[in-house]
């Protein structure tokens, strides 16, 4: 597996328009516009920093897995994401090391990226994400 950089790093909070006021009003960092993923019940905001992004994340619904976070843990870095040049291989990789992974399928993430979840179990507390940027 290649890792190329830390992608992004989720943030979990209660509303993206609120966080904004410290993200980009005091930060200055520029929302690249709200995307929702129907599927995850979430609402995300990615904010570009050099070689990397905040990814801001909204629930869209009491019941997603957004807010079953806050409501555990509160809000705060909910996950950070990888980005690796094959996430195929990347899964059968981490898969014949017998790490449990959430997804065992890339998915549709945000930005048309192909992502999958690890299970924080195996990873030492932490939610990571494996992404892999679209080749159009
Ligand atoms: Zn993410």
């Amino acid at each position: 597996m290649k890792v190329l950089k830390v992608d992004h790093i989720g943030i979990a909070v209660k509303s993206i328009e609120t966080s904004l006021n410290f993200y980009s009003g005091l930060l200055g960092l520029k929302s690249e516009g709200e995307e929702t993923v129907a599927e995850q019940k979430v609402k995300t905001a990615f904010l570009p920093l050099g070689e990397t992004e905040i990814e801001l994340l909204e629930s869209t619904a009491p019941d997603g897995p957004i807010a079953k976070f806050i409501e555990a843990r509160g809000e705060g870095i909910q996950h950070i994401a990888f980005a690796v040049d094959d996430i195929d291989e990347a899964i059968k990789e981490l898969e014949a090391k017998n790490f449990r992974l959430i997804d065992h399928k890339p998915r549709a993430g945000a930005g048309g990226k192909r992502i999958a979840f690890l299970h924080p179990k195996d990873t030492f507390g932490v939610l990571v994400e494996l992404c892999e940027k679209s080749t159009e």
